[in-house]
């Protein structure tokens, strides 16, 4: 039976469960990649609260 480990959340090699990446180098890209994500997510909630506001526009005009 293999002990309870997890994988480097970058590169995918077996650390201690405690761990979230095996080395600095994999810890610098896995903070760049969710820089990157988060990055994109305000990107999406720009374009979704946009369509909100358009969608409410329409809504709006339509009543009057
Ligand atoms: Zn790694």
């Amino acid at each position: 039976m293999t002990k309870p480990h997890r994988h480097c959340a970058v590169c995918g090699t077996p650390i201690p469960p405690k761990e979230t990446v095996c080395s600095d180098k994999c810890e610098k890209l896995m903070i760049d990649r969710q820089r990157k994500v988060m990055r994109t997510r305000r990107i999406i909630y720009a374009v979704f609260a946009v369509f909100i506001i358009i969608w409410l526009y329409i809504m709006l005009r339509g009543q009057i």
